[in-house]
């Protein structure tokens, strides 16, 4: 028996240096050694022995306390109450355990509960004091955290001064700040086209930005915030329940999360599998969803423990990242010709999606990851994107595979490759691969967007000789398409009309479907907008399109030298013979003249548009969308919650529009 307990013993203690070490990579070094999964089943493993065996437990247990740190580069602030972490649940069952665990303490019947989604982020607590924001940290370990006001200070969506808020002296809020997934995008792009690391996931990115000491770096990140506590009130304001929190927050210019709910237990079951099945349609990441008993007064009879309230749990979603084995690499040649490595896998379930392949980016990020076959590697699927090998966390055992060698030739055409910035390339134009994905390319939604022209049909026709030009997909008929296997005559008129729906686009449409390089759908409408017309884009010379704001040096070449090369000149006028027409670039006049010219400031919470896309209409439509209010600013568009900006505008004079305003301003056309 003693023997035994030593065992168990030597096993625990293992367990506790184990977690508190990945404690220290997650919560400190935003960069976790293991997955979710594997941390929480370590964290059960510890509960157990800790329940059946209590002699063994030490003080320092990480089941007793919160996981994070104050990291010292930080000035400390001391959270008056705590802040808390969750307990899990991860089924049904755990579920009812919890809800009759709560009504065992109470001797009560049903409980109603809360239900709020589980944002994927980092805890903050932020305190107003006679209603501006004085101060705001971190979690920390929960008693302690970062002070990281001037970095919260630079979010959006963070008011610098409630709105209304008489007679409220003291008021601390705890929420979570995260990324949105373009912001998430956005970044990482830029990252690596400046060879610097990526961002595994969103949290990551979100945690990072926080707890770094150059505010203008956070205000770069455009992270965002959504509150779901208070922590203390002093003053005139009595919120009973958590449904009353998520009506008054609001009013005082706080932001909450959405779909917040209020129900019995069966709800918050519906809640979890809605949103288990939804979480994609969200712009942002959730790792579950969190269940709370409603009343105030009930949640103080349960009180908490040292590390979790009693009366809250997070439900969370199976992980979207994982652990596996890299068992070789192939390289892929993208439409511009740019060879993409992409790892082989060892197959593994990722949030219900068997994953095999995943991109490793360019040659740099495999340097940079120090990879080779045989490695543990970390892979992560977000929303709808490709998976992707964020980083290594094991090495290949003594039989260690073979190291990744950037290829010297086109592993499709066999030509040479070349060396550009951080992409290797194919250059030549014949390339069977590259013209292939340049098809895809132009059928999909980045490109023509014609909504029955999937990938796979560009590459069966392909292969069938039907296509061998951009011209083709204007030359298809119903015979061409009737001669594929496994095409019925609907699919093959439905195939024929979303051609036929993009036989007339605007000149912005055909820019950014060529596929000339550094132009994205954005800057294809920037510089439709300026040419208006296809003849005016083709008098232009390198000179007149730096001239266009956003267009710099590298994008004018590129569109100049594209357009003029003689094989482009008669593809373009080939795809007119074949049925294309390339209309004007339509102007929204005359409302368009409100805009055109001037300076706006977008700030705050937008119930009809993103942020991003008020700003792409401020620019499609000859404005300029800057990100910090000064004299120069012509308009503040204000949605809910805005902060620091608004209150600029106000002491600047600068004149502020809702968002209705400026929906009129563009004469109600958000869809344009
Ligand atoms: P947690 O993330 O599971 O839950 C508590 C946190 O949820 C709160 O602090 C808050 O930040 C957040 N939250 C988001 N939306 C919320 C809402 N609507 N209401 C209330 N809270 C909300 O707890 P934790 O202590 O931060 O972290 C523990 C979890 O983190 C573990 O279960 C594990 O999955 C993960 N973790 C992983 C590693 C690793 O190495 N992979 C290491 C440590 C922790």
């Amino acid at each position: 028996m003693a023997q035994n307990l030593e065992k168990i013993k030597k096993r625990y203690d293992e367990l506790c240096d184990l977690i508190i070490k990945y404690n220290y990579h997650y919560y400190n070094l935003n960069a976790p050694l293991v997955d979710d999964s594997e941390y929480d089943a370590l964290m059960q493993e510890l509960a157990v022995i800790e329940k059946e065996y209590p002699s063994v437990k030490r003080d320092d247990s990480p089941a007793a306390r919160v996981g994070g740190f104050a990291s010292e580069t930080f000035s400390p602030v001391r959270h008056d109450p705590p802040m808390l972490s969750l307990g899990n649940i991860t089924s049904e069952q755990e579920l009812a355990d919890f809800d009759s665990r709560c009504r065992k303490n109470l001797g009560a019947g049903d409980i109603i509960y809360s239900m709020e989604l589980k944002y994927d982020g980092l805890a903050v607590e932020v305190v107003y004091e006679n209603a501006r924001l004085k101060q705001g940290s971190t979690r920390g370990d929960g008693e302690v955290g970062e002070d990281v006001t001037a970095n919260l200070r630079t979010i959006g969506a963070l008011p610098a001064i409630l709105s209304s808020a008489a007679g409220l002296d003291y008021l601390s809020v705890r929420g979570e700040v995260f990324m949105r997934h373009d912001e998430f995008e956005r970044l990482n792009r830029l990252r690596e086209e400046r060879g610097e690391p990526v961002f595994a996931n969103p949290r990551n990115a979100s945690a990072g930005s926080l707890r770094q000491l150059d505010p203008a770096i956070t205000r770069e990140r455009n992270l965002d915030v959504v509150f779901y506590a208070a922590g203390r009130v002093s003053g005139a304001l009595s919120i009973p329940d958590q449904g009353a929190l998520f009506e008054t927050l609001p009013l005082l210019g706080i932001p909450v999360g959405s779909h917040f709910r209020v129900g019995t237990l069966d709800a918050v079951r519906e809640f979890y599998g809605r949103w288990l099945e939804e979480r994609h349609t969200l712009d942002f990441d959730i790792d579950g969803v969190v269940v709370k008993v409603n009343d105030f007064r009930v949640r103080e009879r349960l009180g908490a423990t040292s590390k979790a309230p009693r009366w809250a749990a997070a439900w969370k979603f199976p992980a979207r990242e994982a652990i596996t084995e890299l068992e070789s690499v192939d390289f892929q040649v993208g439409r511009s010709g740019i060879i993409t490595p992409v790892a082989n896998l060892r197959p593994i379930n990722i949030g219900g999606v068997i994953v095999k392949r995943a991109t490793l980016h360019n040659f740099k990020e495999v340097e940079r990851l120090g990879v080779r076959s045989g490695d543990k590697i970390r892979v992560i699927r977000a929303g709808d994107v490709i998976p992707k090998v964020v980083e290594k966390v094991g090495e290949a055992g003594r039989q260690a595979g073979a190291g990744i060698v950037p290829p010297l030739r086109c592993p499709s055409c066999g030509s040479a490759l070349q060396q550009e910035e951080i992409y290797l390339r194919c250059v030549n134009p014949k390339c069977e691969s590259k013209r292939l994905e340049m098809f895809k390319f132009f059928v999909s939604k980045y490109g023509m967007d014609m909504e029955f022209f999937g990938p796979e049909l560009v590459a069966r026709l392909y292969k069938k000789g039907k296509i061998s030009s951009l011209a083709d997909f204007y030359r298809i008929d119903r015979e061409a398409l009737l001669g594929l296997e496994r095409m019925g005559e609907k699919l093959a008129d439905k195939i024929l009309e979303s051609i036929n729906a993009r036989r007339h686009v605007p000149l912005s449409r055909l820019l950014q479907s060529l596929g000339i390089r550094n132009v994205g759908e954005h800057i294809a409408r920037v510089i439709a907008a300026q040419a208006r017309s296809l003849k005016r884009l083709y008098a232009m010379s390198v000179e007149d399109l730096m001239k266009i704001r956003e267009v710099g040096p590298g994008v004018a070449e590129s569109v100049y030298n594209f357009l003029h090369d003689d094989k482009n000149m008669r593809l373009v006028k080939e795809m007119q013979d074949s049925g294309l027409a390339v209309e004007d670039e339509p102007v929204a006049q005359p409302v368009e003249s409100a805009v055109a010219g001037k300076t706006f400031v977008v700030t705050g919470a937008l119930s009809r548009l993103t942020r991003k896309e008020a700003e792409d209409i401020i620019t499609r439509l000859g404005g300029r969308a800057a990100g910090s209010v000064s004299g120069k600013t012509d308009y503040v568009v204000a949605g809910s919650s805005a902060g620091s900006k608004l209150d600029k505008a106000l002491e600047l004079g600068v004149p502020v529009l809702s968002e209705e305003d400026f929906i009129a301003m563009i004469g109600g056309d958000i869809d344009a």
